[in-house]
């Protein structure tokens, strides 16, 4: 029996391995069942360049669970330690620095394990004592037992062991009793161990039998040795990546697409990413794909790794290159990294545009579920974006694909105005918006679907990259203005009638707080609509961002604003002017002639002060504009009394208007009810 003292600079590393290593207990078992594996592969290695000339046998990692004994054990085969190698290997530990890292990264165990090479020491976060009882492949090696109590202090014994390889013995200490129960080390078992390349068994596996589960004579192995991404591709079948899809995500629904990659050069990386199939954006999680080094599981938290935009996606990556020792912020501006990042990126545009070449049938079935990836793709990731622009597609309103390029030669000419700017018309909802699509088709001009979470930023997007051209929303101004041609029909009102209508649709106009409605006319031709109500592409947009994102909040304030559109040629608009003549003339004519008179007035005084200076202008001429506009002012207020009386229940004016927030989806709840009743009042 030989005692000593472990070779820190430090102290004692125990307090601080405790003290410091509180967030990440679990991982003492991924440590020590990788290095079984490691052990295990060593002698593998060795065995097949000829340096271990006996039998390897069936080579397997076992872990134990004593809970008599409060003890943990996890034991290989593998190649085994002489009381030499536990010396240099576990005795002497580089330690220096520490006290500093230790303070910076105290709540990131990873980091901690990594930097010192403690694997085998994070079995003291949860132990009291740790016995390393084992025997080296060499020949004639003579087995040892080291033990520790979690002082400084260890002893090393010379026993006798039969088997080649090394148990490593945990006495649980009181504070981790959890790590006794069974259920725990399978958790952590399935978790960290799943897809390591020799089999962990656990115990035995179980079958029901007479109301009770026993055990079998069946090893209970916890992990599948060859998952699907060791695999060759041309291995495998679609079955067999959606199986592999199923294993790690019971619960989900068939993925869209997969893509298995396979990296030698100039990093080693491979992996299979799956697109999620998702019915709507809330759906979305992060967090999903799997971070594996050498098929020992790392963390499922990947941002930094990948890039922003694939943590949407699902799957595994599993390279030895990525430093995971380490702490994220490390990560993060690690070069490797950046360049795995970029590589990712390239892979997954690669892939996607080769299944948009082969099968665009198949691409186009499934663009409603891979839009948001795309988009998302297109709108963080600059490279992603000029990549996706070949197969980023738009959908319209019956259904058909395009690509952008194809989408510019259908409408470009056709819906391209005056400027030379092309319109692509869009609508956000194909319901509420059916009769704004209506009068577009009916102009023979085409409508996308932008129905999708991600659809503004993107429609804003492709307009700072496409030339000469605007996504404007269907119902955000009459159609032809939307796309303003050459020669544009003139609106025949007077001014008089102008303002008549003006005076009688806001005597009626419903009072919803905080939304504003803008009387306006258009000619529209007398077989358009009477009526419809617009808002402009700019204030919807700003809206939309305000809502999402709390910079905008300004906007968010705002009154939401709306057009009233009157169509000056519709008879329904002559008929309405033409009653209000009948019942109003005789008191409005004398009030209307007098304004006209008083107008043509202030306006030849104005023309006389046209080129004088303010100090030339008579003060008996100032005092008589003043009062001509007071004048004027009481008068368009007796105007607009006369007006609001005879219209404030004039039942085509309320119809007209109900109808214009009706075609917009905004009548709603009693105002609705009473739409009807009317309607069928005038029946
Ligand atoms: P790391 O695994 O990062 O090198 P560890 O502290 O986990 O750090 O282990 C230190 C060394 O101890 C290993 O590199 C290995 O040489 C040896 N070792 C640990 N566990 C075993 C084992 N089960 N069998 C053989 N050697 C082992």
């Amino acid at each position: 029996m030989q005692k000593g003292h472990i070779g820190v600079t430090t102290d004692n590393i125990f307090p601080i391995i405790k003290k410091f290593l509180y967030s990440d207990h679990d991982i003492f078992l991924r440590e020590l069942v990788s290095n079984a594996v490691d052990a295990t592969q060593k002698l593998k290695t060795l065995s097949s360049v000829g340096e271990f000339k006996g039998e390897t046998g069936d080579l397997k990692v076992y872990v134990k669970l004593d809970e008599k004994a409060g003890t943990l054990t996890v034991s290989d085969n593998g190649i085994g330690m002489t009381a030499e190698e536990i010396d240099k290997y576990i005795n002497q530990i580089a330690f220096s620095g520490a006290e500093e890292f230790l303070e910076k990264y105290k709540n990131d165990a990873n980091a901690i394990i990594g930097h010192f090479g403690l694997g085998f020491y994070s079995s003291f976060m949860v132990s009291k004592k740790v016995e390393i009882v084992t025997k080296s492949y060499k020949e004639g090696a003579q087995a040892v037992r080291w033990s520790c109590d979690g002082t400084p202090e260890y002893k090393i014994e010379n026993i006798d062991k039969a088997q080649r390889g090394t148990d490593i013995v945990l006495y649980i200490d009181d504070e981790n009793k959890e790590f006794l129960e069974k259920s725990k080390i399978e958790e952590l078992l399935k978790k960290y161990c799943r897809f390591l390349p020799v089999p962990v068994i656990f115990g035995k596996k179980q079958e029901w039998k007479d109301g009770k589960y026993v055990d079998t004579d069946e090893d209970n192995q916890i992990n599948e040795t060859n998952p699907a991404w060791t695999r060759k591709p041309s291995e495998l079948t679609d079955e067999d990546y959606k199986k592999f899809y199923q294993d790690l995500y019971p619960m989900s629904e068939e993925p869209l697409f997969w893509i298995h990659l396979n990296v030698d050069y100039p990093f080693k990386l491979t992996g299979i990413l799956y697109f999620p199939k998702v019915k709507n954006s809330m759906e979305l999680q992060r967090n999903k794909i799997q971070l594996y080094c050498n098929q020992v599981f790392v963390t499922d938290s990947v941002e930094g790794i990948v890039p922003e935009f694939l943590t949407l996606l699902h799957g595994v990556i599993d390279s030895p290159d990525i430093p995971l020792n380490v702490s994220r912020s490390y990560l993060q501006s690690d070069s490797n990294v950046k360049k795995i990042s970029n590589h990712i990126t390239k892979k997954v545009a690669d892939r996607l545009q080769e299944i948009f070449n082969q099968d665009r049938a198949k691409f186009e079935e499934k663009w409603d579920s891979l839009k948001i990836f795309i988009q998302y793709g297109m709108l963080t990731d600059e490279k992603f974006a000029e990549r996706a622009e070949k197969f980023v597609l738009l959908k319209n309103v019956d259904d058909k694909f395009y690509t952008l390029e194809e989408y510019k030669t259908l409408v470009s000419g056709s819906q391209t105005d005056k400027d030379g700017n092309t319109i692509y018309l869009y609508t956000t909802d194909k319901e509420s918006q059916f009769s704004y699509i209506e009068i577009a088709k009916s102009k023979g001009y085409d409508v996308l679907l932008m129905d999708g979470q991600l659809d503004t930023h993107f429609a804003s997007k492709m307009e700072q990259k496409l030339e000469k051209t605007q996504f404007v929303r269907v119902d955000s101004d009459v159609i032809d203005n939307i796309i303003r041609k050459d020669h544009k029909a003139e609106v025949t009102l007077s001014e008089d009638e102008k303002t008549s209508l003006d005076i009688m649709f806001k005597s009626q106009m419903p009072k919803v707080e905080k939304t504003e409605f803008i009387v306006t006319f258009e000619a529209l031709g007398e077989n358009a609509q009477p009526i419809i109500i617009t808002q402009a592409e700019f204030v919807r947009r700003m809206k939309e961002m305000a809502a999402m994102n709390p910079m905008y909040n300004l906007y968010g304030e705002m009154p939401e604003t709306f057009n009233m559109v009157i169509n000056a040629d519709h008879p329904v608009t002559k008929r309405l002017l033409a009653e209000e003549e009948t019942a109003c003339s005789a008191e409005l004519k004398p009030l209307v002639d007098k304004i006209h008179s008083l107008e043509q007035y202030q306006k030849d005084l104005n023309a006389t002060h046209a080129n004088k200076k303010d100090d030339e202008i008579p003060p008996i001429e100032k005092a008589d504009l003043e009062k001509t506009a007071k004048e004027l002012s009481e008068l368009g207020e007796q105007r607009s009394g006369i007006l609001s009386r005879y219209a404030a229940d004039n039942k085509l004016v309320r119809q007209l208007i109900d109808i214009a927030l009706l075609s917009n989806g905004q009548l709603k709840g009693e105002a609705l009810s009473n739409f009807i009743k009317r309607s069928v009042d005038l029946l």
